[in-house]
C-alpha cells in the first residue's frame, strides 16, 4: 500500500525497497506469511547476498532505517515509481525514467488530470502516470494481452492503488477506446506497434477545450507515418523527439594563453625568457561523447485543439 502516499511507518502489507547497494535492491511484502508455489501459506523469508530477512520483522520499523544482515546490512525504503521500473518483473519492454520524465512534462500532466494509455505491458509508466494525477485524477489504461492486464491489475492492488485507475482487456486498434470515455479525457499515450490505428480513435476522446497525445515508437519509419496520422486528423504542434542520457569526461587539458608580456614595449633591461613565460596552461575541463548510444524510442507529442474537440464532439452527439 505504501506506493499510494509516504508515510512513516512500515505497515502489515506495504511493499518496501529493500536497498542493499546501487545495483542490488529488492520489492518485498512486510507480511509474515506468504503463499508456497503449491499455493500453501509459508513463511515470508527473503534471501539477499548479505543473508535472509524475515519480512514479517519489517512491521512497525521506520521507511529509511538502516538494518542489519546476518552478513551485512541493507536500507528499508519507501518504493516509488522510479524504483519499481528498475526492479519490476518484465513482461514486456518497458518505457524507463528518463523517457517517463518527459512524457508527463510534455503531456502536462497535473492531479486531476484524465488519461489514456495503451499498451498497459508491465505497468512501468502507469505507476508514473498515477502518482502524478492522483487523488482526484484517473488512468485508464488498455492491453489486448489478458494475463498482462490481471497481472498488472493485481500489482495497482497490491500497491493501493486501484481508486485512481481503470485496467481493461482491449484492442485499441479495432475497438478504440470506448464511449463511456467520449468527451472526458486531457491526455492520450501510445506505446503500440501500429499507433495510427488507434489514432484514429483518439479525437473524439478529448475534452472540448482539446489534449494532449504522446506516442512511443523505436523506429523511425514508425514515427513518420504516425507523424502523417496525426497532421491529416487535426492535431498540430507535432514533436519528435529523443532523450537521450550524456556522461561527459572530466579531463585535462593544456592550452595556449596569450602572452601579455609580449604586447608591452620592449624593455632592454628585461631578461629575455620573460617574453615565454607561461605560453601554456593546464586545465580540467568536460569533454561531451563522440556518440551517444542508448536508444530506446522516440517520442511523439501532438495537440489536439479545443476547436477540433468542440466538433467532434458534437459530431458524436449527432450521430
Ligand atoms: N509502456 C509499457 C509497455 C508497453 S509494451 C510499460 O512501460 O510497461 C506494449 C504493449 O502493447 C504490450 O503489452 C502489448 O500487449 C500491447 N498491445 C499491442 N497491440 C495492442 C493493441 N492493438 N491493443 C491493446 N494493446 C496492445
Amino acid at each position: 500500500m505504501s506506493f499510494c502516499g509516504y508515510k512513516s511507518e512500515i505497515r502489515e502489507g506495504d511493499t518496501v525497497i529493500l536497498y542493499l547497494t546501487i545495483n542490488q535492491y529488492y520489492s518485498i511484502e512486510a507480511k509474515n506469511t506468504t503463499l508456497s508455489k503449491k499455493g500453501l501459506p509459508i513463511q515470508n523469508v527473503v534471501q539477499t547476498p548479505y543473508g535472509s530477512l524475515a519480512c514479517g520483522d519489517l512491521i512497525g520499523k521506520k521507511f529509511g532505517t538502516k538494518i542489519q544482515l546476518k552478513k551485512g546490512w541493507a536500507y528499508i525504503l519507501q518504493p516509488t515509481p522510479e524504483f519499481w521500473t528498475e526492479i519490476l518483473p518484465h513482461r514486456t519492454q518497458i518505457i524507463y525514467t528518463p523517457d517517463v520524465s518527459m512524457i508527463l512534462l510534455f503531456l502536462e500532466l497535473k492531479p486531476s488530470s484524465i488519461v489514456i494509455e495503451s499498451g498497459t505491458g508491465s505497468g512501468s509508466l502507469s505507476h508514473a502516470i498515477i502518482r502524478k494525477i492522483k487523488p482526484s485524477g484517473h488512468l485508464y489504461t488498455f492491453d489486448f494481452h489478458e494475463t498482462r492486464v490481471e497481472i498488472v491489475r493485481k500489482e495497482f492492488a497490491d500497491h493501493g492503488l486501484s481508486d485512481f485507475v481503470t485496467v481493461q482487456t482491449r484492442d485499441v486498434c479495432t475497438t478504440g477506446f470506448g464511449e463511456e470515455l467520449h468527451g472526458k479525457v486531457d491526455a492520450i499515450f501510445l506505446d503500440l506497434p501500429q499507433p495510427w490505428s488507434a489514432a484514429n480513435f483518439t479525437r473524439e476522446m478529448f475534452k472540448s477545450r482539446g489534449g494532449r497525445l504522446c506516442s512511443f515508437s523505436p523506429c523511425i519509419e514508425q514515427v513518420q507515418k504516425m507523424c502523417g496520422v496525426l497532421s491529416n486528423l487535426g492535431y498540430q504542434e507535432i514533436q519528435t523527439m529523443e532523450i537521450l542520457q550524456s556522461n561527459f569526461a572530466v579531463q585535462k587539458r593544456k592550452m595556449n594563453v596569450l602572452n601579455l608580456n609580449m604586447l608591452k614595449t620592449p624593455n632592454p633591461n628585461e631578461k629575455e625568457n620573460d617574453k615565454t613565460e607561461k605560453e601554456f596552461s593546464n586545465f580540467v575541463t568536460s569533454v561531451p561523447p563522440n556518440s551517444l548510444p542508448g536508444h530506446t524510442g522516440y517520442l511523439t507529442f501532438a495537440t489536439f485543439p479545443p476547436t477540433h474537440s468542440i466538433y467532434c464532439n458534437n459530431l458524436n452527439k449527432n450521430v
